[in-house]
């Protein structure tokens, strides 16, 4: 669809006042660099936030999987397994390292990781001998993974978990928050997530070694001599001190924009109630941050599809879009291991991303659920 002014997009940035503020003063400090006390102010206060003990901040979601993955020592010959039910960039992470993706299968109810495939697919490898460098879990469209199964398995095989929290700030699981489970997790701040520094990522962990670690390697591996010494590959992976003071006023504003995308997800819940063959995917996690809203559509009770939904949104200028496609669909991955049941190749037949952002404003969703109540009414 084109997009326009008219248009009500899935996931908008949601910056304001406090945020111009913010990067504003950081401006005027003069910290126009990759070090600075906003920096270290962002780095802390998300540590606190989440309730871990070291924070690196980074320049995108994706360097820091890359790192957590170097962290735990993920490299060639090794396999690590991902969910087939994410976004690239949690595979695309594990390539960087050397190591071979898995694809494992979802739970058709929540997305996320199946204890039970999981389960299986750690005993095979097992089994066979295979250098498990890792598992990774996807705290899909912000509802945490099921760290109560996930957890004891990744411990009872000695393998090391890195968590892809990149949608799921500010989401609990058993009191616990999203970003402290693991070895390491990875936070995102890109445009499109429950906050954003436009452009950011984080690493959290509670291993000192690892953040001392990921810091060095997120500088050029520069060791502390003038001239400059480096005894391996680095990268330019740290994060600006004007986008860390963007990211400490989303911090303060985390709480109220997390709110709104729960009365937003509440909106879709009301509409889709009485609907026989229509579902929120994770809808029963009250913990979850409702970054993204999806339905997932049975045709078969509801005798249309959710692409017939979609349609019908694009048409009225609303923003919608499939979930996912698995990882083991797509062209790059062709060829790759897999344990499947279906579920996640279910989900992206019949799954429906709807407008979710914070900064939507009452009138747009009022029109968003018009349009969907229209369509529904059209096909009862
Ligand atoms: C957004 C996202 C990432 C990557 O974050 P960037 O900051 O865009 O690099 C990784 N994994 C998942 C599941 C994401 O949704």
């Amino acid at each position: 669809m084109i997009t326009n002014s008219h248009t009500v997009p899935l996931s908008a940035p949601d910056v304001g006042d406090l945020e111009q503020e913010y990067v504003l003063a950081a401006m005027r400090s003069g910290w126009v660099a990759p070090v600075g006390p906003d920096l270290d102010l962002f780095e802390r206060e998300m540590a606190e936030r989440v309730g871990v003990p070291h924070a690196v901040g980074v320049s995108s979601g994706t360097a820091a999987l890359h790192l957590a993955l170097l962290g735990i020592g993920a490299r060639r010959g090794d396999v690590v397994v991902v969910p087939t039910l994410t976004f690239a960039a949690t595979a695309n992470a594990v390539v960087y390292t050397g190591a071979t993706p898995i694809f494992a299968d979802c739970d058709v109810t929540t997305g996320n990781l199946d204890p039970f495939v999981l389960a299986g697919l750690l005993a095979e490898l097992s089994a066979e001998g295979a250098s498990v460098g890792g598992v990774m879990t996807v705290d899909l469209f912000g509802s945490c993974a099921d760290y109560k199964q996930i957890v004891p398995l990744c411990e009872q095989y000695g393998v090391p978990l890195i968590e892809d929290a990149t949608e799921a700030l500010g989401a609990l699981h058993r009191g616990r928050a999203a970003g402290s489970f693991g070895q390491a997790a990875a936070l995102s701040f890109n445009g499109n997530k429950i906050m954003t520094t436009s452009g950011g990522g984080m690493l959290l962990t509670a291993d000192a070694d690892l953040a001392h670690r990921a810091r060095h390697l997120a500088s050029q591996a520069r060791l502390p001599a003038e001239h400059y010494e480096h005894a391996e590959i680095g990268y330019n992976y740290r994060l600006s001190n004007l986008l860390a003071a963007l990211g400490r006023a989303q911090l303060r504003r985390l709480d109220e924009m997390i709110e709104r995308r729960r009365a937003v997800h509440e909106g879709y819940a009301k509409v889709f109630a009485d609907i026989d063959g229509v579902r929120l995917l994770g809808g029963e996690d009250p913990m979850a941050n409702c970054w993204l809203t999806s339905i997932i559509v049975d045709p078969e009770r509801t005798g249309w599809q959710a692409r017939e939904l979609a349609a019908h949104l694009a048409e009225r200028n609303v923003e919608t879009r499939p979930v996912f496609k698995p990882m083991h669909l797509q062209p790059v991955f062709a060829g790759a291991r897999t344990a499947l049941t279906g579920a996640a190749e279910h989900l992206f037949g019949h799954g429906l991303i709807l407008p979710s952002g914070s900064s939507l404003r009452d009138n747009q969703v009022r029109r968003v659920l018009d349009d969907v109540t229209e369509f529904l009414d059209g096909h009862r």
